[in-house]
């Protein structure tokens, strides 16, 4: 049927309510996180997506590198491998895994592995892009959505549109249903960013965000709300929401960092910080 789903107005009170960190916990307690991506040239992406992950609460953050392993300057926190090392189901069955950030062409031949075996898979810019052009990658993504195997996608409006075989502009025309229709296909908790960003899961009213600005009109903020997410989603670990909490805490303070910000743009390292600091 046509009806509209009914969606929320995002907030500080849904997106903060996050059980604490254990007191007694240690690294190993808050999940391994694995960013693919960073192909030569576009190796900030993968960085700033690790690093948002170790400052969202992963407990180790790694990153396979689709150009040359330990090339980098990067955080000492972060491990740096070779992308086929995620290749190894064992190593995916209680991985978290964000691809695609900076991934260029190279990551389609690397996404079977984690979306067969990751415990949690995120799939954002190129990875998206892999799988609009790829239908043997969309046929295993919607698999491992009718198997229940949590998934988070976070598009912007025209990787909606490739995915949706569709335009922006029909996107930007009804976001709420472009999201829900991308949620049900795929099984996934999907995030259509963009000023209001939505974040949709299959089932259940769609929520709006409320905070956020144009300051993050900037390149790689992106990458740091998919690493943002994939941290929270990591520390929090399997419970049945835990993906779309994960989405609006993430999405919500993306935005609230933006909104406290000076006036004029907020690069994507400096977001970041701004997001740790931000307490509510
Ligand atoms: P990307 O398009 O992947 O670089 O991601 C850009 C990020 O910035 C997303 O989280 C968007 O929701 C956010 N963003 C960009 N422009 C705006 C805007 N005008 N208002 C609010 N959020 C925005
Ligand atoms: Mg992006």
């Amino acid at each position: 049927d046509s009806a509209a789903p009914d969606a929320r107005l995002l907030g500080a009170d849904d997106a903060q309510r996050l059980p604490p960190r254990p007191h007694a916990g240690h690294k190993g307690a808050f999940g391994d996180l694995w960013v693919l991506g960073g192909a030569p040239g576009m190796q900030g992406a993968a960085l700033l997506a690790a690093r948002a992950a170790l400052s969202a609460g992963a407990g180790r953050v790694y990153l396979a590198s689709l150009a040359d392993a330990g090339a980098l300057p990067a955080p000492a926190a972060l491990m740096q491998r070779e992308a086929r090392a995620l290749r190894e189901p064992a190593l995916l069955a209680t991985a978290t895994v964000v691809a695609g950030c900076g991934g260029g062409a190279d990551v389609a031949a690397e996404l079977p592995a984690p979306i067969h075996h990751a415990a949690r898979l995120l799939l954002d810019a190129d990875a998206l892009n892999a799988v609009a052009a790829e239908p043997a990658l969309a046929s295993a993504l919607t698999a491992r959505g009718r198997a229940g195997r949590p998934t988070v996608l976070t598009p912007h409006p025209l990787e909606a549109a490739r995915l949706l075989d569709s335009s922006t502009r029909a996107v930007q025309s009804n976001r709420l249903e472009a999201a829900r229709a991308l949620a049900q296909r795929f099984g996934a908790v999907v995030v259509l960013k963009g000023s209001g960003s939505v974040i949709a899961a299959p089932n259940g009213p769609p929520w709006i965000n409320g905070s956020g600005n144009a300051r993050l009109a900037t390149a790689g903020t992106g990458d740091v709300l998919a690493g943002w997410l994939g941290g929270r989603w990591a520390a929090l670990g399997d419970t049945a929401d835990a993906p779309l909490r994960a989405a609006c805490e993430a999405v919500w303070r993306h935005g609230r960092a933006a909104d406290r910000a000076g006036p004029h743009v907020l690069i994507a390292d400096a977001l970041i910080d701004a997001m740790l600091a931000s307490t509510a």
